[in-house]
């Protein structure tokens, strides 16, 4: 196969890129480090053991970044134990905190060995990592190596950490359960729609103690902010410029570059390649039958329904999913992952009338080729987590969607798609059969027109801002330049 050329030289940047190891991280950081070999840079990768394995396996990750010469993955344990399910099950914070902790321990020695002891070819422009690795920035910064930070959640969600604080101290939160419905006063820029049940989850259930841990980690995190050179978002102008400019005036440099996939795909096309512009970084092995099970259903019949790849569900909470998706009457593709149903797989008690409503207008698939089925033109509706990559591919696919958020990032993004861009339906905080039939009826009929047409519109103001001229491109482009200045000044 064809190298992709590459014209290095002494100055060539050399980009260090660190994700936190879970797919809704590693994926939009592989795109990046795409981005950034197509424009010629050298890139070092580090990637969990685990993940990488995992990546090799249901996916042709290694032959694809073989044609770039300046690209080198380098991997580390993951520092948990093999059987460790990797879900977002239980206290998610707390989950966080100890697989950052546990990553710490077993990624350090590798992270001084690349920032602090490389030879001078090697020599590392600047360290890309994402948001919640402070060890790492802290390694760079002994090591004079510019930090850019990378947040992989929406814009919103970030101006929500950085609103944290003061709510704490405001005597906000831990939140009243009588509170939950009521609007939230100090978040500056979202007081008029965000309510205390669309904070991230980890508002909730806390008490006072708790409540002074978490005060002190998005302390840490803002002032671990001031200290970095800039901050990579995925998003795009038109989608959070007004959120944005409320970061800006916390960080001077904030390159808003995405969808990012929608803009690897753009500059693929423009490059001449062989590349498929449509990977997808799979921890899991692709089902694609869905796709031609899609083929023979009319066009935006089908609701295709996944919680992404942390996401978790009760047996309960399954069977009301299921009985609503049947008792919708409507067509569905549904993502059951290996490890989403807590304590099992599917087991052979689910009801004889669910088994036949299925056979008649469902797709159960393990893994689908997510991009692909939402571009597909059968797909009429997106029951989704509201993760982040999710709700972006939903956008650039101008797929409405009906919003189950589970934790984390994605109650703030559900609120945003629901209330301020209005691309869909939030169903946040209920799992009951009889309301996954109603909203599932309001995304695909009653409601249909209208989601459709403010998606339309936002779609294509998605792909207008990765297309030359855009902000997304320019961004880019300026990220680019930033860190070519830094090679040439021998800032590092
Ligand atoms: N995804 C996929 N196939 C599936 C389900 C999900 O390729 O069957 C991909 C999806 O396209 C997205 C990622 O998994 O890129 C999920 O990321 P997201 O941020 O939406 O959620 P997370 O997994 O982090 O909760």
């Amino acid at each position: 196969m064809e190298k992709l050329d590459h014209k290095q030289s002494s100055v060539t940047p050399h980009v260090l890129i660190f994700p936190l190891p879970a797919l809704g991280h590693l994926t939009p950081m592989l795109q990046l480090a795409e981005l950034l070999c197509i424009a010629n840079f050298k890139v070092t990768f580090l990637n969990t053991t685990h993940n990488h394995q995992r990546l090799t396996q249901h996916t042709d990750i290694e032959a694809r970044f073989e044609q770039y010469s300046g690209f080198e993955f380098k991997t580390m344990p993951d520092g948990l134990s093999e059987d460790n399910p990797r879900t977002g099950q239980g206290d998610v914070k707390g989950l966080m905190i100890s697989a950052i902790e546990s990553l710490s321990t077993s990624a350090e020695p590798l992270l001084r060995e690349i920032l602090l002891g490389s030879s001078e070819t090697a020599k590392i422009t600047c360290l890309i990592v994402d948001g919640w690795m402070s060890f790492a920035s802290d390694v760079a910064n002994e090591a004079e190596v510019p930090v850019i930070i990378f947040r992989c959640s929406s814009a919103s969600c970030n101006w929500s950490y950085y609103c944290i604080p003061k709510l704490i101290e405001a005597g906000d939160l831990p939140i009243k359960d009588e509170k939950m419905d009521e609007l939230v006063d100090n978040a500056p820029g979202m007081s008029s729609f965000l309510r205390y049940r669309d904070l991230p989850t980890f508002c909730r259930n806390q008490n006072t103690s708790s409540c002074q841990d978490l005060q002190d980690w998005f302390n840490g995190e803002i002032q671990q902010n001031k200290q970095a050179h800039s901050f990579i978002l995925n998003t795009f102008e038109d989608l959070e410029g007004h959120t944005l400019s409320l970061i800006r005036s916390q960080c001077s440099r904030v390159y808003s570059i995405g969808p990012i996939h929608a803009h690897l795909k753009y500059k693929l096309g423009q490059q001449k390649t062989t590349l498929s512009n449509n990977f997808s970084s799979n921890l899991w092995e692709v089902d694609r039958s869905c796709i031609s099970w899609l083929d023979r259903k009319p066009n935006k019949s089908v609701v295709y329904v996944s919680f992404g790849s942390l996401t978790v569900l009760t047996k309960d909470q399954l069977r009301e999913f299921w009985a609503g998706l049947v008792q919708s009457n409507k067509y569905f593709l549904w993502v059951i992952r290996p490890n989403l149903i807590i304590g099992s797989e599917l087991d052979n008690q689910t009801p004889d009338d669910l088994l036949e409503g299925t056979k008649k207008r469902g797709c159960l698939v393990k893994w689908a080729p997510q991009k692909e089925v939402l571009a597909h033109r059968a797909i009429g509706g997106f029951l989704t987590h509201s993760g982040w990559n999710s709700t972006l591919e939903s956008i650039v696919a101008g797929v409405p969607m009906l919003c189950w958020p589970y934790f984390s990032d994605q109650q703030v993004n559900s609120r945003f798609v629901s209330e301020v861009w209005r691309i869909g339906l939030d169903m946040k905080d209920t799992c009951d059969r009889t309301i996954v039939e109603k909203m599932i009826n309001d995304l695909m009929d009653g409601n249909k027109d209208e989601l459709q047409r403010s998606m339309d519109r936002m779609s294509y103001l998605a792909k207008k801002s990765i297309s030359e001229g855009g902000s997304s491109y320019s961004n880019l482009n300026q990220l680019i330049e930033d860190i070519k200045a830094m090679s040439k000044k021998g800032e590092h």
